[in-house]
């Protein structure tokens, strides 16, 4: 029978796991969530001799139900490629007493690929497995990071085309440089005059226009999108935390059954929340330790019940984990409620109109498995320079407040169980602050002097990405008003 998919905003709306991912967002705002979480039903001492791709498949069948063998493995082969720079896809580092999860070995060296790389082939055999003929056509708009991940995701994929978005002067030089120099026939980049909320609300508008859907589906379009909180972004990332502990109990560092702690440094809660569903698919983890920079609104919630995003948005060199709102939570507190839509759509309408909701002790009572802190600037870029200083290894911002965060979770208890910590980019990807870390003298250098200093410091061969980004040609110029956006993508697809 196919495990079926509930919106977390109302009990009766109902998905398979295809239809979810088509859809991305249920109705009302609400997100799709597994009626129930699968038990992993392959020991793990046969998992730890598989390979990537073969543990994938073990694990994301028990979730995308409706996908056949063949349909489910395709995908992986297609997305778990050359793309990536090691074969093991992802890497296991042991670093200072703890396991470094390296996600960041894809095409933009950060741990979105993980999920981005496949979401393209389950988005379009869903569409297939619904008998969708329309072309998909990806609509995003982006303030840098996730707009490159998903166009090096979608880029020359049968049956998608995609579109993004960004504001003309407000992403960094190396950002914009990412984007216009996508590949692909079915890539386009195009900046606007206006600033990232302008992008986003134009691209919210063309979602919600029913003339302009309409018009797309009589020339065999239709739009969908790539975000973050789609189960097809989720799913694939249940899939490292568990090739992280079979690997461990492969190279004999822990013992069948034995539990470890996991880190994830977290933004929209979507990483953690994959580690939490690992955790209830079987996997021995104990805690799982929420990281958060100095936007700690989940700190603040997992210490006191309340969550607030009412404060000042701070700007801090770990620009991933810069949020206020978690979307991902929600299917925790869904969760939590006791799988409770009614409960959880009230929580969120008062987060929507107040901007603060307070779970109730019961709910808080649920909580248990997950221990929350957070790492200010200085904390962080202390520990990326005590980490060089006594291993070598140079971490990259965001991989820094989990370890910060680590630190303190450790002398607060004491505890010593194995951990692993969720690596979320190459240090090549924010080589200035990371760089300025080290030594603030390299503050003053050029932004490709850090890139050949930091391959110098940390030995580390520089990833294809940054080459990219220093010798790739410019294919994306059009730049167009804010008010243009839609006639900007009815040229592209000639409508
Ligand atoms: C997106 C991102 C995060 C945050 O992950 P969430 O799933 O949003 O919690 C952390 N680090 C990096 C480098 C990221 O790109």
């Amino acid at each position: 029978m196919d495990l079926i998919y509930r919106s977390t905003r109302n009990d009766k709306e109902t998905a398979t796991a295809s239809q979810a991912i088509l859809k991305g967002l249920a109705g009302q705002g609400g997100l799709f969530v597994p009626e129930r979480i699968p038990r992993l039903d392959v020991p793990f001492e046969e998992l730890s001799r598989m390979t990537y791709q073969e543990l994938a498949y073990e694990v994301m069948k028990l979730f995308l139900t409706d996908f056949t063998e063949d349909e489910l493995k395709s995908c992986i082969r297609s997305a778990y490629d050359k793309k990536f720079d090691t074969p093991g896809i992802a890497e296991l580092v042991k670093k200072d007493g703890a396991w470094f999860l390296e996600l960041f070995h894809g095409s933009t060296i950060a741990f979105k690929d993980m999920a981005l790389s496949i979401l393209p082939y389950l988005l379009t055999t869903s569409a297939r497995k619904n008998n969708i003929k329309n072309e998909i056509v990806i609509l995003t708009a982006t303030s840098g990071d996730t707009g490159k991940a998903a166009l090096a995701g979608f880029a020359d994929v049968p049956g998608t085309k995609i579109i993004v978005f960004y504001p003309k002067n407000g992403v960094s030089p190396i950002q914009e440089k990412q984007m216009v120099t996508q590949r692909g026939k079915n890539t386009y980049v195009v900046g606007i005059h206006g600033n990232f909320d302008d992008a986003q609300t134009g691209v919210k508008k063309m979602f919600s226009d029913p003339e302009l859907a309409d018009e797309m589906d009589k020339a065999g379009y239709q739009f969908s999108s790539a975000n973050s909180i789609n189960i097809g972004r989720l799913v694939p990332q249940i899939v490292y935390y568990v090739y992280s502990y079979v690997q461990l109990l492969g190279r004999g560092e822990i013992s069948p059954g034995e539990e470890i702690n996991i880190v994830v440094p977290t933004g929209n809660f979507g990483n953690i929340l994959a580690a939490y569903y690992a955790k209830n698919m079987g996997l021995p983890a104990a805690k799982l330790i929420c990281a958060s920079n100095e936007n700690k609104v989940l700190f603040d919630f997992f210490k006191t019940g309340c969550y607030d995003r009412n404060r000042d948005f701070i700007l801090t060199s770990s620009p991933s984990m810069d949020i206020l709102i978690s979307s991902n939570l929600e299917r925790l507190i869904y969760q939590i409620a006791g799988e409770d839509a009614k409960k959880n759509l009230s929580f969120m309408k008062e987060l929507n109109e107040k901007g603060i909701y307070t779970i109730t002790d019961t709910m808080k009572s649920r909580l248990k498995d997950f221990y929350g802190n957070y790492a200010d600037e200085e904390e962080t870029a202390a520990a990326i320079r005590d980490m060089y200083r006594e291993t070598g290894y140079i971490m990259d911002t965001h991989t820094a407040v989990a370890s910060a965060v680590y630190k303190k979770y450790l002398s607060e208890t004491g505890d010593l169980t194995k951990t692993v910590i969720a690596s979320t980019a190459s240090p090549y990807k924010f080589s200035r602050s990371v760089m300025r870390a080290i030594d603030p003298a390299f503050d003053s250098r050029e932004d490709f002097e850090l890139v050949d200093e930091l391959c110098r410091l940390s030995g580390v061969k520089i990833p294809q990405a940054i080459e990219d980004i220093r010798t790739a040609p410019v294919l994306h110029d059009t730049v167009c008003g804010k008010e243009d956006m839609c006639k900007e993508v009815k040229r592209i697809l000639s409508l």
